[in-house]
């Protein structure tokens, strides 16, 4: 058995999705630009895919351009926000816990005349709304604070927070690459200026994405060329690719969320029968799909190569940390240790997991915790607990 249950870091494209968009590369390629009719067919697909994410978000088709996938959504909206906007002012607010897309683009504009906040959270990883409010000042122009947490899944107060921006007429950004689909996204109600969207977290394709722009909003763009996507995101639109986020999203959208749910709610169940275990992050405000898990006495990478041993793949913390033996800064924020931070394993699931697989998962990871424990240093003088694991 092969157990996928990293779904934080990509997912598998729907069949539906590759159908549609193999369609689009070998029948209706022509280049949406074009005047003929194999440019009109795809421009059509063009203008298809915009309406129907911006009805799932509820933004005009205006307001939506498409672009490569999340990492430039986060960077175009902040620093492009950043630069249309800096005669109002130098002073940006984000939290401690983004996505590096978020956190690498705020500490290159640090380093380029503008201040950055940084706002901490609660122990269930939820921001601090009075840090928030108290850290505004005269020369605050942009607030950007994620939707849900890509490590432990923590779905953010985004509506709390667009009706502070609003009252101090602030532009608000916000990551929403991992609640797409999971959580209703509205961007009228939100008050959200600038959201961020990927499709290769929501069963669709690598590589596209989309930034929504509400109207008025001034963006400096990175790129300069031809006229596409308004100017903001010129050069040739990938077709294929934005057609198959935009299938993803709408065969996706709200969708199975009961059915991860209960999955999950049985992993992080037997997962607790495991002796020093602690699930991270808020259990009330969470993704369906996310649990984020420290156990004492063990390493992460242990963990995640005895499980990769198994078949079973799983994440240390995010995917751009787990190449490096730094603490996550999310797990870091939350108050956790180092020490305790070490042992952290994020599980993601997604419609396609089954029972079996987590069953199979919650007796795997038992095997390996009692494992590494028993050869484990760190655990020298508290072995004995161990013993009724077997
Ligand atoms: C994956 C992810 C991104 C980056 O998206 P890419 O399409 O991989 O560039 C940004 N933010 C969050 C919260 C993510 O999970």
């Amino acid at each position: 058995m092969e157990v996928y249950l990293d779904n934080g870091a990509t997912t598998k494209v729907d069949l539906e999705v590759l159908d549609e968009m193999k369609n689009l590369f070998v029948e209706n390629y022509g280049n949406a630009s074009s005047l003929h009719d194999a440019g009109k067919n795809t421009k059509k697909k063009l203008d298809e895919s915009r309406k129907i994410i911006s009805d799932l978000i509820n933004c005009d088709v205006n307001e939506l351009f498409f672009i490569s996938g999340g990492t430039e959504s986060d960077n175009l909206a902040i620093k492009g926000y950043a630069l249309a906007n800096k005669d109002k002012g130098n002073h940006i607010i984000t939290s401690k816990v983004e996505h590096p897309a978020v956190l690498a683009i705020c500490e290159e504009l640090e380093k380029n005349g503008f201040r950055v906040s940084y706002i901490g959270v609660d122990k269930d990883g939820i921001i601090k709304l009075d840090q928030l409010k108290r850290e505004i000042n005269d020369k605050t122009i942009l607030v950007s604070i994620m939707h849900a947490n890509n490590e432990i899944g923590t779905i953010q107060p985004i509506e709390k927070i667009g009706k502070i921006c609003k009252d101090k007429k602030i532009a608000f950004h916000t990551d929403a690459v991992q609640s797409f689909t999971k959580v209703l996204i509205d961007v009228k109600k939100f008050n959200v200026d600038l959201l961020s969207l990927s499709a290769h977290k929501i069963h669709g394709p690598k590589g596209v994405g989309a930034l929504y722009v509400k109207k008025g909003i001034k963006i400096k763009p990175f790129f300069y060329g031809g006229g596409q996507e308004k100017k903001l995101r010129p050069g040739t639109e990938n077709i294929p690719g934005i057609y198959g986020f935009c299938i993803a999203a709408k065969n996706n959208h709200l969708k199975n969320i009961d059915k991860i749910k209960e999955l999950r709610n049985m992993l992080i169940d037997g997962l607790l029968t495991i002796p020093k275990c602690k699930i991270n992050g808020s259990l009330k405000n969470r993704l369906c799909n996310n649990v984020n898990v420290s156990f004492e006495f063990v390493e992460g990478e242990s963990i995640l190569i005895n499980l990769n041993f198994n078949k079973i793949f799983v994440s240390t913390g995010s995917a751009c940390s787990s190449k490096s033996l730094k603490p996550s800064h999310v797990l870091l924020a939350l108050g956790i240790t180092r020490k305790n931070s070490h042992g952290t394993i994020r599980f993601t699931l997604s419609k396609y997991n089954t029972k079996e697989e987590i069953e199979y998962t919650i007796q795997k990871v038992r095997e390996t915790i009692c494992k590494l424990r028993k050869m484990s240093p760190l655990n020298e003088n508290t072995i004995n607990e161990y013993n009724d694991l077997d």
